[in-house]
């Protein structure tokens, strides 16, 4: 009640009032402060307080900071100098700056934090009662002055000596991003050099928003420009006041944190924050993330340095899919030359019959039984079993995708038809990259794969990310058609981490769609509520495919997505993938977890 009233106090007083965090960055005002520099707050916390002064002043006011003792002994200096506006012009200001004492602060930091109380003194003299004015009434007053006599100070003796610095206003307009308002590259790196003078932690998070272009494609630019912003808005939230977030350019950000004791911790808050979907172009999508972190260390040389190390970082992360995140370790810098063994690696790997394909069963809850078969690429090197993410991206940057992908489908439906048994309720699914629709014949050989290896057309689906739908460099979308004339059924994989708006899916030839695990790990204890499931489940039954939900580890996620309507789930809960050996026993298990979930409800 106490802490609540002081804040109101704070809140009204028309006062300027502002506290900077120990690096001088803003980490609070007051209404009047906005006012008096015409700043918005969001625009202000986060930033150097050097942005609130002209040039001329700035050396002497860190003077004044600098000369600023501990809470007790010569803990207020007062300073006399000129603000800067937002819009340029300049005001007199007097400045009360006091030490705050030891956790009087708005941040939980170490150091000391600082509080302003600022006067704009532009009418001090002018004043009859010779009484200073408020400061935010002495602003509100010279911005109409001003506005409305714009050439005509001699006119009024009065008027304050508001001049605009043509060369300050240009500098504040090139270290701000002008989308997001947040810092520039040019702003991070100055902050970032300051980070490194000082002796605390120092922590670099570069974030890349993936597949910009589609984004921009499908929602057109001004919608994805509005999730930009919402990105920009999210990572803000997640930071202490005096971190920096910045916009490096389109679809890069970067986050600072200095003095932070666990950046392992934010950069798993920001992930959570950015798995939450965001609205845009009328639906709900969500941007995929991915994250790098370096740390400062002994040896850190300079800011370059941990940029390139988080960006190293960052690759890493990519290569592992969407909505990840990764420390940096040295070994990514090589990772490089690692790419370059891993595809002659990987060449050889598929003229010696080292990829082999692992099937991880779907289930149908209303059926109470296994309805279908993934398959999933293994790379079997060194007597070490590698996940497709880690060579997958190398299969498609070197074109060997092609044969991959070949031999996945040619052995899936070899090592499944014995279990399909040309039984109608039964089928198999095979990945497939858009890569693969460049060969403009990919449709035929497909068709021509099954055949040989005896599976009926209609027992097979074939499984596409969202973008591979939209490539406009091939002729995906004829092909798929061809495919669904002979029987095969097409499914949109990792349903929800694209772009694809609930509107579009109707346009493509299509039979289901698999929400994406990310989606399925917001269930915890099965008592959220989390609408966009019934959206998601009602508006592709609406238009006549069948929903699978993918990363199913928990009966409570289950549950959740069978009543809402889910035809069928798979997940680590009924089995985790496996060779073709362990059919019998992965059948088992989902069996057994199909009925401790029916007990269950
Ligand atoms: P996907 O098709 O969405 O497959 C789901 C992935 O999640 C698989 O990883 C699967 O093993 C894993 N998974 C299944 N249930 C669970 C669960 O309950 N919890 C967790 N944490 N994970 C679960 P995997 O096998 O590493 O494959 C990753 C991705 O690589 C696949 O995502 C697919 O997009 C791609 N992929 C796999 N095999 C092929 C292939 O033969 N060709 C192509 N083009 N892509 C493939
Ligand atoms: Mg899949
Ligand atoms: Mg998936």
């Amino acid at each position: 009640m106490e802490s609540g009233f002081a804040q109101i106090l704070l809140e009204y007083s028309p006062d300027a009032l502002l506290l900077l965090a120990p690096d001088g960055s803003i980490s609070f005002l007051n209404a009047a402060a906005e006012e008096l520099f015409g700043y918005s707050r969001t625009q202000l916390l986060g930033a150097d307080s050097s942005l609130l002064l002209a040039e001329a002043s700035r050396e002497d006011f860190h003077g004044v900071l600098a000369g600023l003792g501990a809470a007790t002994a010569r803990s207020r200096q007062p300073f006399a100098g000129s603000g800067r506006r937002a819009d340029g012009t300049e005001v007199p200001v007097e400045i009360t700056c006091s030490v705050l004492p030891d956790g009087a602060g708005a941040a939980p930091q170490a150091g000391r934090t600082v509080a302003l109380s600022v006067r704009g003194t532009e009418h001090r003299q002018a004043s009859s009662s010779g009484q200073p004015q408020s400061s935010a009434g002495a602003a509100a007053d010279a911005a109409t002055h001003r506005r409305r006599t714009p050439a005509a100070s001699s006119a009024a003796p009065a008027a304050p000596a508001a001049f605009a610095d043509p060369d300050d206003e240009l500098r504040a307009g090139l270290l701000r991003d002008q989308l997001t308002a947040l810092p520039n590259g040019t702003l991070f790196n100055e902050r970032l050099a300051a980070a490194l003078r000082r002796p605390d932690p120092v922590d670099v998070l570069l974030l890349n928003v993936d597949d910009l272009k589609s984004l921009n494609d499908m929602l057109g630019r001004s919608s994805a420009d509005e999730l930009l912003v919402e990105v920009a808005s999210r990572l803000r939230n997640c930071v202490r006041p005096h971190d920096t977030v910045a916009r490096l350019g389109g679809d890069e950000f970067v986050v600072l944190l200095t003095e932070c004791l666990d950046a392992d911790a934010v950069a798993r808050r920001i992930a959570e924050s950015l798995l939450e979907p965001m609205r845009a172009a009328g639906s709900l999508v969500r941007p995929g993330v991915s994250m790098g972190l370096a740390s400062r260390s002994p040896q850190t040389v300079d800011g370059a340095e941990l940029l390139r190390q988080a960006d190293a970082a960052l690759t890493a992360a990519k290569a592992g899919g969407q909505h990840n995140w990764l420390r940096f370790r040295p070994g990514m810098l090589n990772a490089a030359a690692h790419r370059a063994d891993g595809e002659t690696g990987l060449r050889r790997a598929v003229e010696l019959g080292q990829i082999s394909v692992h099937y991880q069963p779907v289930v149908s809850p209303g059926l109470g039984a296994v309805v279908q078969f993934e398959a999933f690429a293994r790379w079997e090197r060194h007597g070490k079993v590698i996940p497709p993410n880690q060579f997958l991206p190398v299969a498609e940057q070197s074109g060997l995708i092609r044969e991959i992908g070949d031999e996945v489908l040619r052995r899936a439906c070899a090592e499944i038809r014995p279990w399909l048994a040309g039984d109608a309720a039964y089928s198999v699914a095979v990945n497939v990259s858009g890569l693969q629709f460049q060969n403009r014949d990919f449709a035929r050989d497909v068709l021509g794969i099954v055949a040989s290896t005896g599976v009926d057309a209609r027992q097979l689906t074939l499984e596409l990310t969202e973008s591979a739908f939209f490539d406009a460099n091939s002729d995906v979308l004829r092909q798929l058609r061809q495919l669904r004339e002979a029987g095969v059924r097409i499914a949109m994989d990792d349903f929800g981490t694209g772009y694809a708006s609930l509107g579009r899916l109707k346009e493509l030839p299509l039979d289901m769609v698999k929400i994406d695990r990310s989606f399925v790990a917001m269930i915890r204890t099965g008592q959220e509520q989390l609408p966009f499931f019934n959206t998601m489940v009602t508006a592709a039954h609406a238009l006549g495919l069948s929903v699978t939900a993918e990363g199913i580890e928990t009966p409570a996620q289950a549950k959740y997505l069978t009543d809402r309507g889910c035809d069928s789930l798979q997940g680590y809960l009924f089995a985790k993938p496996a060779p073709a050996s362990d059919l019998a026993g992965t059948m088992e298990s989902a069996l057994t977890a199909i009925d401790k979930v029916d007990a269950a409800r």
